[in-house]
């Protein structure tokens, strides 16, 4: 394909970003006055097709699209929007650099309306944060906070700075202004802040300030099964052993999915011959909620080597019976080279006697599989986070075993 001269491109370019705005704004219409609208919403409301035709342009050549797209800035105060919706399009893509390129170079128009400064300080603020880089992103979150109409999105991202930087006091404090606008995230939010407070006030031995802060992190959600898992360590480490048993019964109650990482501890710390009478009282519990916490505590159990424990094994049973992953893990082993049917007269489902082997197969499984996956976005891992440390959100982790068959 012959190289197209800067010209050529330039005017393709130029027809392009016209066509776009005109069907952005739709045929018929006087987009021209359109984009001298004024209302803070309107750069989220861009139409799929503009950004689809954004997207192929700095697809095929993003250097030149660039290029021309601030030149045309340069020429005509009419591109703003194109701009801001081309700065979000890099930034969204990865291509922070170019992003940031944008919004400088927007910035530094001396014939900027100060709405339109703001918002691109707001946008800028976005791609250093996206870029790592935490202070100039705290800065600028911190002067856009200032201006009314983009205080609450501004607070929102700098609260999100703070957490990055594990600065959980600066957090808990943005979250309050937040609260001051009706404009915060639900409370546990700020439970878990001073949760995190309480964790680093333990690490320094300072029990009684943790303890205050958990208390705090009470009255802000109640239950909080994260303050009763910290106060049974605390206990534990105090040497009140009856209420660390307590509080940490308290806390696999109220949030099974602490049960793969609790159990063992939990078996750990009461006498031997109340094991039996505690597994019972579980599986009681997860038995009157739902199949999947059954499943979970039968994990977890097999996990902590409870896989012979006679209360397990009506469980263990009807779990292997009910899902199709561990009924194939079964069949493997009991019937290597074909399934049960296969074997005319085979049971389909195992007898008590294969449970005991079924269990140690699961436990094998479950030393090597990703116990843990977030429900925002996937990330998954072996062990358990409060906060997904791929995409930031809170108490977003499930139990989950990611079983590798053969
Ligand atoms: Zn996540």
């Amino acid at each position: 394909m012959p190289e197209l001269s800067p010209l050529t491109w330039a005017v393709g370019i130029t027809a392009l970003v016209v066509g776009i705005l005109a069907g952005h704004f739709g045929w018929g219409r006087n987009w021209l006055a359109a984009l001298g609208r004024r209302n803070a919403g309107r750069f989220t409301k861009l139409h799929p097709d503009y950004l689809a035709g954004l997207d192929y342009v700095v697809t095929e050549q993003p250097d030149r699209a660039l290029d021309t797209f601030l030149k045309l800035l340069d020429a005509n105060a009419d591109t703003l929007e194109t701009h801001f919706a081309l700065g979000s399009l890099y930034r969204r893509r990865g291509e922070v650099e170019r992003a940031i390129r944008i919004h400088q170079n927007l910035l530094a128009r001396k014939t900027l309306a100060p709405e339109h400064r703001e918002q691109a300080l707001l946008a800028l603020a976005h791609d250093y944060l996206r870029a790592g880089l935490l202070d100039r992103a705290e800065g600028l979150f911190l002067e856009v906070s200032q201006v009314p109409r983009l205080r609450a999105r501004a607070l929102d991202s700098l609260r999100g700075v703070y957490e990055r930087q594990l600065e959980w006091e600066q957090a808990l404090g943005v979250y309050h202004q937040l609260s001051r606008i009706d404009a915060a995230p639900p409370p546990s939010v700020a439970a878990h802040y001073l949760s995190e407070m309480a964790g680093l006030a333990m690490e320094r031995g300072a029990n009684d300030a943790a303890r205050r802060l958990l208390r705090e992190a009470r009255r802000e959600v109640t239950p909080f099964p994260r303050a009763a898992l910290l106060r049974s360590r605390i206990a534990e480490g105090e040497g009140d052993i009856a209420l660390a048993i307590k509080l940490l019964r308290t806390a696999v109650r109220a949030a099974p999915v602490l049960m793969q990482e609790e159990l063992p501890h939990l078996l750990d710390l009461i006498a031997p011959q109340e094991r039996e009478a505690l597994l019972r009282e579980l599986v009681t519990l997860a038995q009157s909620r739902d199949r999947a916490e059954l499943k979970r505590l039968v994990f977890a159990a097999i996990s902590a080597g409870l896989g012979a424990s006679p209360t397990l094994r009506v469980s263990i049973e009807t779990v292997v019976a009910q899902d199709p992953t561990l009924r194939t893990v079964w069949r493997l082993k009991a019937f290597p080279g074909g399934g049960a049917g296969s074997v005319p007269g085979a049971r389909d489902v195992p007898s008590p006697g294969d449970i005991e082997q079924i269990a140690t197969e699961i436990h094998a499984l479950l030393a090597s599989a990703e116990k843990y996956r977030c429900g925002e976005c996937g990330f998954a891992g072996r062990s358990f986070y409060w906060h997904c440390p791929a995409c930031h959100a809170w108490e977003s982790f499930e139990a989950f075993a990611i079983v590798k068959l053969g």
